[in-house]
């Protein structure tokens, strides 16, 4: 094992063009995007090759195909996705998305993924809530599942160099701007050095900065900190998806994602009192585009199930995440919850082969995990932390972040969903993006000279690698961990107040402190304990993030809710995306832009909901 004086010439290094950071959705979609223009790529992984977030998805990628409901354009698309966002998009990054998905789909297919079909033979579409038109094209609900095959299955035949289990831990910059990453190899411990003309942060989410979660441990913010060290902006922050339906029982399981396709496919959500509690959290100015009642909310149930075109509206669970969350949370908290915790879920009513053959993860999630026949008897359900909605400041045209020689695609990214994502919205946002940003990065790549590591960084970071294990009598990482994620999730969770939020920073303080006195045992090999304390030092730089912006922005809009600011105060807040910054001094800096300009034409599609 390399010791923390080594040589740097001594260590591991592959030059490339463009380094493409996580081989998720957006990273697979990016790398294959930029080898096609012509550059050289590794594609860096933390786990093994196809087992990204991506492949969890289970509801659908949404594009304007117009398959089952011919009215469907991109326009209509454009237009749900920025209302869905309470408008704090960033407009040309929803425009570009819901004009390019349907392409971005039909490549998919033509690649070899293989989605369910229409009675006529077309890619099926179905309805998630927010979207006006059934748009998600899906695999029953495993369709990141196609998705990752098939990205990975063309990315391994372009012949694009893979590094699998392989941490990248720190980037390194020059006069210029990023010039690559150093990481280590997570099976051996031994570090690894990529100098590269363009880095791509494909990395995910921020999931397990929270206790309850339908991330896996990879959604530790590692692109959002590395970014963030390097210079480059954060924006929107405080915009974390909160997801309506995770399983809460057993408590093992608790936080595990129940598709937003079960609501898709005409789920129903009652209270401990059998009532149907989404007619009351309807929000009055979108009311009429949902069902006047029960009737009508299974009249489009039926026609949906026979594949057809209904004039029956969509019945109420299929409101945005946010607020079914928030519906979710309050009947709890008010008294009428279930025995474990959420309220009821069920789709029973429905025909036993119809929801096997349309759910058959859920079918199999519930019956392993929880003994339960969801063909029989409703689920059980509540909100769990599931997207973030901010992230890296982009560039909407070629993915670039705020400092040369830095990309970013997917949920490492910010702008796209503005306060709230729909869903379906996320795998789409990838393939439209991860094209672009390749793309983007290739072209950046091929106006420099080979790119040069200052070896001093280098030296640095492979010292600051090697510190915990030094450390033995140190802090468990486990125990800081732990402590982060049952703050975050108490006082920085659905509902915010100044004062929590205050508390929070000081026991972000607090815990940062502790992090530098962690200590692990046994050798690099193999080594978890040792893995996470990267890990969290990622997880310590978003959670004061997320803090620090949802503190600043008094106002409750999307995914963010303020108890002591209630109301959406568009005249302050309605144009300006929160921004982070790091300081000289290496403190967070806090502060707001001026969200991007929406034009004229942009500004008529969306009617009387702009500003
Ligand atoms: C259970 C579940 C269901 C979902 N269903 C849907 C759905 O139906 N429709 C939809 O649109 N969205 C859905 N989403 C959201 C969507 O799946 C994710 O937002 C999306 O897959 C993110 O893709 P990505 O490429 O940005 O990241 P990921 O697919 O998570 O890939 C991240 C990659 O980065 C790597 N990585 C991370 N850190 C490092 C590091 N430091 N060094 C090296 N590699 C690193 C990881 O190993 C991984 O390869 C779902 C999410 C979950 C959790």
């Amino acid at each position: 094992m390399l010791a923390a004086t080594s040589r740097v010439d001594q260590i591991e290094t592959h030059p490339v063009d463009v380094l493409v950071v996580g081989a998720g959705g957006a990273g697979l979609r990016a790398a294959i995007a930029a080898h096609e223009a012509g550059a050289s790529v590794a594609l860096v992984c933390k786990s093994l090759l196809g087992k990204a977030h991506t492949v969890m998805a289970e509801g659908g990628v949404a594009a304007a195909l117009g398959h089952v409901a011919s009215a469907d354009t991109w326009q209509i698309h454009f237009r749900d996705t920025m209302v869905g966002g309470k408008l704090l998009n960033n407009p040309r990054m929803a425009q570009l998305h819901a004009q390019e998905a349907p392409e971005r789909v039909r490549e998919l297919e033509k690649w070899g993924a293989v989605f369910d079909r229409t009675r006529d033979g077309r890619i099926l579409q179905r309805p998630f809530g927010g979207h006006s038109h059934p748009r998600l094209a899906h695999v029953g609900d495993r369709t990141g599942l196609e998705m990752i095959r098939t990205l990975q299955d063309r990315a391994v035949a372009a012949g694009i160099d893979v590094y699998m289990e392989c941490t990248i831990s720190h980037l390194v910059t020059g006069p210029a701007g990023v010039t690559g990453a150093v990481g280590y190899w997570r099976t051996t411990g031994e570090p690894i050095v990529f100098p590269a003309k363009a880095t791509i942060l494909a990395t995910g989410g921020i999931g397990k900065a929270y206790e309850v979660t339908s991330n896996s441990w990879e959604y530790s913010g590692d692109g959002q900190a590395l970014a963030y060290q390097a210079g480059a902006e954060l924006i929107d922050m405080e915009f974390v998806q909160f997801h309506p339906t995770g399983m809460v029982w057993p408590p093992g399981v608790r936080g595990l994602l129940v598709t937003e396709a079960v609501r898709g496919e005409g789920g129903i959500l009652r209270n401990k009192d059998g009532e149907r509690f989404m007619w009351r959290y309807l929000p009055e100015d979108r009311r009429a585009e949902y069902a006047a009642d029960d009737a009508e909310a299974a009249r489009w149930v039926t026609a949906l199930s026979a594949g057809r075109e209904t004039d029956a509206r969509r019945p109420p669970e299929l409101s945005t995440r946010d607020n079914v969350s928030r519906a979710i949370y309050n009947e709890v908290k008010e008294g009428r919850g279930t025995p474990h915790g959420g309220v009821f879920l069920d789709i029973s009513y429905l025909p036993a082969d119809l929801v096997r053959r349309k759910l058959p993860s859920m079918y199999e999630q519930f019956k392993e995990l929880a003994d339960v026949d969801i063909t029989k008897g409703p689920m059980e359900v509540g909100p769990t932390t599931h997207y973030v909605m901010g992230g890296i400041r982009v560039d909407a045209d070629t993915g670039a972040a705020t400092v040369p020689g830095l990309f970013a695609a997917g949920e490492a990214a910010g702008g796209m969903h503005g306060a709230n994502r729909l869903g379906g919205n996320s795998l789409s946002d990838l393939l439209v993006f991860g094209a672009r940003t390749g793309a983007g990065a290739a072209a950046h790549a091929a106006t420099l000279p080979p790119s040069y590591v200052d070896p001093v960084q280098v030296q640095a970071a492979v010292r600051e690698l090697a510190a915990p294990l030094e450390r033995v009598d140190g802090e468990d990482p486990y125990a800081v961990q732990r402590d982060l994620q049952t703050m975050m999730q108490a006082l920085v969770g659905i509902y915010r107040e100044d004062g929590d939020l205050g508390t929070a920073l000081d026991r972000i303080a607090e815990l940062r402190a502790r992090w530098g006195g962690i200590g692990v045992s046994g050798g690099r090999t193999y080594n978890p304990g040792w893995n996470l304390v990267f890990e969290i030092r990622n997880l310590l730089t978003v959670s004061e993030a997320i803090t620090r912006s949802a503190r600043q922005r008094t106002e409750s809009r999307g995914a963010h809710s303020r108890l002591d600011y209630p109301a959406t105060d568009d005249e302050t807040w309605g144009h300006r995306n929160s921004v982070i910054r790091r300081r000289k001094d290496g403190t967070m800096e806090v502060l707001t832009t001026a969200l991007p300009k929406l034009p004229g034409e942009l500004q008529t599609l969306l009617g009387p909901a702009a500003h």
